[in-house]
């Protein structure tokens, strides 16, 4: 596998070549890993970046104690057959402060976009950087964060980057718990209220497959499991799959989706929902993660 630091000197190898982009801000999982498969199925070569976004941090606590260990993301890229990884310094990435944003309108408003301030700009700013000065022809994002992804897809669309913009699955521990950075900051009483998160969208998905299609009732039961299980809840909304707007029935394609603090993480996770009772909720791992847990 091949390190990279700069912008040109990616282009200058991969420029014409047909390379997908897996963009991530390391501590990597087998969610991301996950991701990189998907890459593989769809291009040649596959290019992963490794950037710890401070943009997209509304809290500098969270950006200091987010985890972070190059080597090891090293040697796992490169076994999992990564073909490059680009670990831009902040300078490279920010050589000036940008005065330029981008802010997608709507889609970024709900949920995440109330809840963190500034989060997808930073997002969307950081990933257009990385479609202009890489070129890549696709960029493959994990359904884990639903939300970031239509907002890409949105930003793509708009400002015409020729990128094609691909969803993959969500990657949850054998329990159920969706795989994250973060879960390494889990105590153990933390991961047990963690599983909230996770057992309220099963059952709300649950409760779509028996019918109910109201979107106060499928938030009820996501919140309640989370507070039943000691997790502190900051949002349960469902919302349409393309625009992430808030959707008072589940009457098109959507997605539940569910914020809580756990102590002092804050933990995501979403279940894709579909007006036919059907629901995907991702693909669990059998074993033991290599970041411990179950
Ligand atoms: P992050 O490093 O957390 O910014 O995530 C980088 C990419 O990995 C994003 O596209 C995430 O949606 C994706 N990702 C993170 N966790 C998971 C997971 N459990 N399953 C699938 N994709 C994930």
């Amino acid at each position: 596998m091949r390190l990279f630091d700069d912008f040109a000197a990616v282009r200058a190898d991969f420029d014409g070549v047909d390379f997908a982009l897996v963009p991530t801000m390391g501590y990597l999982h087998e969610g991301h890993l996950s991701l990189v498969n998907v890459a593989k199925e769809s291009a040649d070569i596959v290019i992963m970046s490794l950037f710890v976004n401070p943009m997209q941090f509304d809290e500098s606590a969270d950006l200091d104690r987010y985890p972070r260990d190059f080597d090891r993301d090293a040697a796992l890229a490169a076994d999992y057959g990564v073909d490059a990884l680009f670990a831009p310094p902040d300078g490279e990435m920010f050589p000036m402060a940008p005065l330029t944003r981008i802010r997608v309108e709507g889609v970024a408003d709900a949920m995440e976009g109330t809840n963190r301030r500034g989060h997808f700009e930073g997002v969307a700013t950081v990933v257009a950087k990385l479609f202009a000065g890489l070129r890549p022809r696709a960029a493959v994002f994990g359904r884990k964060d639903a939300q970031q992804l239509a907002v890409i897809r949105r930003m793509a669309t708009d400002l015409s980057f020729p990128v094609e913009i691909i969803g993959a699955p969500i990657v949850r521990e054998s329990d159920g718990l969706a795989l994250s950075s973060r879960n390494v900051l889990l105590s153990p009483e933390d991961r047990a209220a963690a599983l909230g998160l996770s057992q309220g969208l099963f059952s709300a998905a649950a409760a779509v497959a028996s019918g109910e299609r109201n979107a106060d009732r499928l938030e009820a039961i996501a919140l309640d499991a989370m507070i039943t299980a000691g997790a502190q809840p900051e949002y349960a909304t469902l919302a349409t799959a393309a625009s992430a707007e808030a959707a008072p029935r589940l009457d098109g394609e959507a997605f539940l989706a569910v914020a809580a603090r756990v102590g002092e993480v804050r933990l995501i996770d979403n279940v894709f929902l579909r007006p036919d009772g059907s629901a995907d909720v991702g693909v669990r791992l059998d074993g033991p993660t290599m970041l411990g847990g179950e």
